[in-house]
Order: structure tokens, then C-alpha cells, then sequence
């Protein structure tokens, strides 16, 4: 029988990865192509997914047995804390709407994306994935968070009350190829790309936003791309699990800024704006769920993923989202 996989928000930083993973490891194997399958990376342009009919037409057109639901009103702090409504309606009905046209086509599977934003602002570190409902989200991004958190709620009532098979992911901060480079509403990585690059172009300084101490969990979207595909085929079970490297492999912005520098052959002057906010000093997550179901996995080194990701953002800066 034939396996048809939908991917939404299949044109964004994530839905990206999964294609060239799909595309480039080998067929057949963990995280390749199989034979029976058809995959399909839909974007906002084929469907509104806010929108009901859109997305039950979607469905209707494609009849997916699996997907994994990725699209999402994404954004920065400075966007997710001036639009807290519009994060929460939106994320809302995308998710209300991608769940139901799920379950009314008998979606064999259903892997939605959440985010490490979802946990409580007052919590015990490291995250796992038991904490994610035991107390508010931060002030800042609460719309995106809520929301977010609602699809764990309905994937356990769609459970209890249909037997459905839906699950969700929590990856860490992502990065890589296609990523969101706008520089006032990306997140740090592509944001100080960016930067970079126009320091260099323009013989100006490269000025980093904060004292460059804060420490933070970054995946590379391939790497992520592997785990959405594992968990897809082989874990079956409504709890969700962190996406994430462990949490000896935090990284400092400061160690992140140097990387660029580094890629980008930034030779000008450097320097860490301290009047800036630096945010919350670390918040690490738990990725020993994962590592015990998943067995043998390697992440790929951090300075190796940075260095794709400035190397496709130099070679498609005329595309690239900026
Ligand atoms: P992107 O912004 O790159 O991709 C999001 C995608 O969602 C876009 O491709 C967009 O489609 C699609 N989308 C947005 N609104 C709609 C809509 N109304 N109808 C249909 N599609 C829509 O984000 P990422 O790839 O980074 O995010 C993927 C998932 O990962 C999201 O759920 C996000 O919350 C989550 N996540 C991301 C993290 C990160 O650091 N980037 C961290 C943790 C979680 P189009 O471009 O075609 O308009």
C-alpha cells in the first residue's frame, strides 16, 4: 500500500530540510526515500491552512495517510510580542484545522511541530517533556505558546475519544538552509548572518546585540529533518518528545558570533552591544527521551552546520528570505 506524506509549511526552514534529507540520504535507508512513498511539501499559496475549506481541499487532494504539520505563524520576540492575538488565533485555527481534516481522513499518523517556547516561564531545568503544562508560558510570546500548547491537549482528547494516532515534536532553536534572514524579525543565527554579511559588504561593524553570554540549544534543521522523519515511522505514542542535542552541547551567542565571523571572513571590528537585553541566561532541554528511543543518532558538529548554512546563505542571498 502506498504511503502519501503531506508536509505543512513544507516551503519553510524545516519543510526544507525534510525535502533535501528525503531527496539525499540514501533510498531505503533510516532517514531515506522509501519505495511506497510519495511525499508532498505544501505552502501557504497551495492552501491557507486558517482557512477550513482550503485545507479539507487539501486534504481531499492529496489524501495523505501520514503527515507531518509543520506550518505555523513563526516569529521573533520583538513580532511575537506585539501580535500576541494574532499568534494565538492563527496558530489556533491552522492547528484546529490541520487536526480535524486529519482526523475526518482517517490520517494514519499526524506529527505536529510545538516548540520549547510552549514551557512554563517558572520551571525546573532541564525541560522535559513532562513539565510542558505546569504553570504560564513567558509574558512575551504567551499567544504562540498557548496555541501551541492546545495541539498537545487535542492530540491526547482526539485519543481518548477517536483513537487517533497523533503525536508532536519540540525541537529546540533551528537553524540551516532557507531560513528567515529578515533582520529586524528573525531568530539570532540567520539574524547575525545576516548582520555579518552586510558588516562585511559595507565596511561597517559587526555589532552583536547583548554581552554575548547567554547559552542555547541549536539544531541543525537537517539533523532535525532526520528525527521528524524517525519519529514519524517509527514512534507511535500521543506524548511528545524534545528534538534537541544534549545539554552539554549548549552554545554562547558569543561562541555563535565568532562562528560567523569565522564563515562569513569577517575581518572588521567586532563588538557586543551591552545596553541590549540578553534574555534569559540559559534554558536547557532534556534530550534523553529521544537518545533512549532513537538509539544511535550523531548530530552534526555545530561549526560544520553553521558553515552550510552561511555557505547556502551566500549562494542564494538574492532568493533567500531577507
Ligand atoms: P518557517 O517560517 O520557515 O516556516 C513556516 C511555514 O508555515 C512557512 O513555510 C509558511 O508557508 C507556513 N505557513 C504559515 N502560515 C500558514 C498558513 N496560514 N497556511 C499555510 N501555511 C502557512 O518556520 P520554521 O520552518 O522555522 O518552522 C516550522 C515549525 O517549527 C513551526 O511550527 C515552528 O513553530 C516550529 N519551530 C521553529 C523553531 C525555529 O527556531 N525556527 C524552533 C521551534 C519550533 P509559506 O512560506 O508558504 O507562506
Amino acid at each position: 500500500m502506498s504511503t502519501v506524506i503531506l508536509v505543512t509549511g513544507g516551503a519553510g526552514l524545516v519543510g526544507k530540510a525534510i525535502e533535501y534529507v528525503i531527496e539525499n540520504e540514501p533510498a531505503g535507508s533510516r532517514f531515506g526515500k522509501r519505495p511506497n512513498e510519495k511525499w508532498i511539501f505544501a505552502s501557504s499559496s497551495e492552501a491557507d491552512l486558517r482557512d477550513p475549506a482550503q485545507t479539507r481541499k487539501l486534504y481531499e487532494k492529496y489524501q495523505p495517510t501520514h503527515v507531518i504539520h509543520l506550518a505555523a505563524l513563526v516569529g521573533g520576540l520583538f513580532k511575537n510580542m506585539k501580535y500576541k492575538l494574532t499568534f494565538l488565533r492563527e496558530n489556533i485555527l491552522i492547528n484546529d484545522n490541520v487536526l480535524h481534516a486529519s482526523y475526518e481522513h482517517k490520517t494514519q499518523k499526524l506529527i505536529s511541530c510545538l516548540s520549547t517556547c510552549v514551557f512554563p516561564d517558572k520551571v525546573e531545568y532541564p525541560l522535559t517533556e513532562l513539565n510542558i503544562h505546569n504553570g504560564p508560558p513567558h509574558e512575551s510570546n504567551f499567544g504562540y505558546a498557548h496555541a501551541k500548547r492546545m495541539v498537545d491537549v487535542q492530540n491526547h482528547a482526539y485519543k481518548e475519544e477517536f483513537g487517533c494516532n497523533f503525536s508532536s515534536a519540540i525541537p529546540t532553536n533551528v537553524f540551516g538552509p532557507h531560513d528567515n534572514y529578515d533582520l529586524e524579525d528573525s531568530h539570532v543565527i540567520p539574524g547575525l548572518i545576516h548582520k555579518c554579511y552586510l558588516a562585511k559588504k559595507n565596511n561597517t561593524p559587526f555589532v552583536v546585540s547583548g554581552t554575548g553570554k547567554p547559552l542555547r540549544q541549536f539544531i541543525y534543521s537537517r539533523d532535525l529533518a532526520k528525527l521528524f522523519i524517525w519519529q514519524l515511522r517509527e514512534y507511535d505514542d500521543v506524548e511528545p518528545v524534545i528534538l534537541s542535542v544534549g545539554e552539554d552541547e549548549e552554545v554562547s551567542i558569543k561562541e555563535v558570533a565568532d562562528a560567523i565571523v569565522k564563515a562569513v571572513g569577517f575581518q572588521g571590528s567586532y563588538t557586543f552591544d551591552t545596553t541590549r537585553a540578553d534574555g534569559q541566561y540559559r534554558k536547557p532541554a532534556s534530550n534523553k527521551k529521544l537518545l533512549s528511543l532513537i538509539g544511535d543518532f550523531k548530530f552534526t558538529p555545530f561549526e560544520e552546520a553553521l558553515n552550510e548554512s552561511v555557505k547556502w546563505f551566500l549562494e542564494n542571498y538574492d532568493n533567500a528570505r531577507i
